[in-house]
């Protein structure tokens, strides 16, 4: 196979003679489909031809051919990613792996599963729960992404702060590298010692080394009870000291989200049954466990917070008040692009102590600049999404946004935090990558990248800025 005319002719044809036909797209359409990620105001790049792979063979194929040829590969889930991550821009091959979506199994004895990396997460999560199983990782996606996106990303969500992310639950991938070979990295044992742990270095490499065909899980059992509630505070500053003292005292929440008014406003917008917009942040709380563990906790939040001054408790009896909240709470993203132009939400993440200096710093730095900051996040494990919005999309306005980014992300690294505690680095951040880790450790991750994929086709363009 030559690649000679057009390119993208010479690859429509090239790949499905290698594939078939119906596993190829090359239309203009297609091709502007798949031109970014979620953050689709950011660089997009157009793609040469989309792949979509139902099989490890089809990987193997693809890769050998594009290796063969320095083509680049850009692997993609479900483009639901907030860095630019599968944003092709060198152009190449785009490879959806959405069609490799099985669950293979799931491991009552073991507590394991094994399934193919294009599975929707919210797919697995039914799926487990009905052996009454529990996978914990919950990007607010999860209706969307991937199993192979979120352990490309390292993804996290609302239930990081007791579970942990998605790298805590991986055990072993199978995994075709560039030259087309397949390798199975870990297994599924709970414990692994055996040499490099080449898993956790695919976990985390935001599709830069290899594609992620298969994903081996480690599942824990249903938590038997749930309870939700909400703490009512008359300033950030209270809230933002609360989350690190409820820890501190024992209560480890499930979820633990931190809210602006205008964020609870919004949601009222979408739930049933509206929360009562009587404070100025809301700490959105879930317990699981036994309802005996749950009602103690409960206990201890109440006397806290009377102690800490926090205005009122609401425990959530209603069930469809509570689901209504956590559903709206999923989509806050989206509700928040029907009152702006443009929102903007970083995933700076400080240790639980520095909170309250990020969340001073952020309202700091919103007022210097003149542009609306807001505040959502998973603030028990130090996430708490500061973002910018836009009423109106102007140069002025990008230019203050794109200030007000760089000046948190800065004030995240000064507070001993990292530029991306779940979304990755993907393009939009990797001008700040040298800041936070040095540039000894960055040219370490290039020679791991040249050992995997020496000819530089995977990715390329992510994670660092090319010299
Ligand atoms: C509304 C909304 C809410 C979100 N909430 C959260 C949240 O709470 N927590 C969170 O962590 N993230 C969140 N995200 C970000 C995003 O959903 C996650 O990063 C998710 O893990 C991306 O999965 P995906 O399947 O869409 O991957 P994609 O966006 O398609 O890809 C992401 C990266 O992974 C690589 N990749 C994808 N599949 C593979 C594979 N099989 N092999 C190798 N590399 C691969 C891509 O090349 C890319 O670099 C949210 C996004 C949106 C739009």
């Amino acid at each position: 196979m030559e690649i000679k005319g057009s390119r993208i002719e010479s690859l429509r044809k090239d790949l499905s003679r290698l594939l078939g036909g119906g596993k190829v797209r090359t239309e203009p359409e297609d091709l502007l489909a798949y031109s970014s990620d979620a953050t689709r105001y950011y660089a997009q790049g157009k793609p040469e031809a989309v792949v979509l792979a139902e099989s490890v063979d089809d990987v193997c194929k693809l890769l050998r051919y594009a290796n063969q040829y320095a083509v680049p590969v850009t692997p993609r889930g479900a483009g639901s990613g907030l860095s630019g991550g599968s944003t092709p821009i060198k152009g190449g091959i785009v490879l959806d792996m959405k069609r490799m979506n099985k669950i293979l199994e799931i491991s009552k004895g073991n507590m394991t599963a094994r399934a193919e990396s294009g599975v929707v997460l919210a797919n697995f999560h039914r799926a487990v729960e009905k052996e009454r199983l529990f996978y914990p990782p919950d990007p607010q996606s999860m209706d969307v992404c991937t199993l192979g996106g979120n352990v490309a990303c390292r993804a996290g969500g609302p239930r990081g702060v007791k579970y942990g992310t998605t790298p805590n639950y991986v055990l072993g991938l199978e995994a075709v590298l560039p030259d087309g070979s397949v390798m199975n990295t870990g297994g599924i044992s709970v414990k692994q010692a055996n040499g490099y742990n080449i898993t956790q270095i695919l976990t985390g490499s935001e599709g830069t080394l290899a594609v992620i065909t298969k994903v081996n899980l480690r599942l824990l059992t249903l938590p038997p009870d749930r309870k939700t509630l909400i703490i009512v505070c008359d300033s950030a500053q209270l809230a933002a000291e609360m989350v690190s003292r409820i820890i501190y005292e024992g209560v480890m929440p499930s979820v633990l989200e931190y809210l602006e008014v205008g964020a609870i406003w919004l949601m009222n917008t979408y739930s049933p049954i509206p929360v009562a917009q009587d404070g100025q942040v809301y700490l959105l709380i879930e317990l699981d466990g036994t309802a005996a563990v749950i009602a103690e906790d409960i206990g201890m939040i109440k006397s806290l917070s009377e102690k800490m001054g926090a205005r009122e408790v609401k425990i959530i009896e209603d069930k469809k008040q509570a689901d209504g909240i956590w559903k709206a709470r999923k989509n806050l993203s989206p509700l928040i692009l029907r009152i702006f132009q443009k929102s903007i939400s970083e995933d700076v993440t400080v240790p639980r102590d520095r909170i309250p200096e990020m969340v001073r710093a952020v309202r700091e730095i919103g007022a210097l600049l003149g542009v609306p900051t807001g505040m959502s996040g998973h603030a028990g494990d130090g996430n708490i999404h500061p973002g910018v919005q836009l009423y109106e999309i102007t140069p002025e306005m990008e230019q203050k946004a794109e200030e007000a980014i760089r000046l948190m992300i800065e004030k995240g690294i000064e507070l001993g935090g990292t530029i991306s505690g779940e979304h990755g680095i993907g393009l939009h951040k990797s001008a700040y990558i040298e800041k936070e880790l040095g540039k000894a450790q960055i040219e370490l991750m290039k020679r791991i990248k040249y050992a995997f994929d020496p000819k530089g086709i995977m990715n390329p363009g992510k994670i660092w800025t090319e010299a």
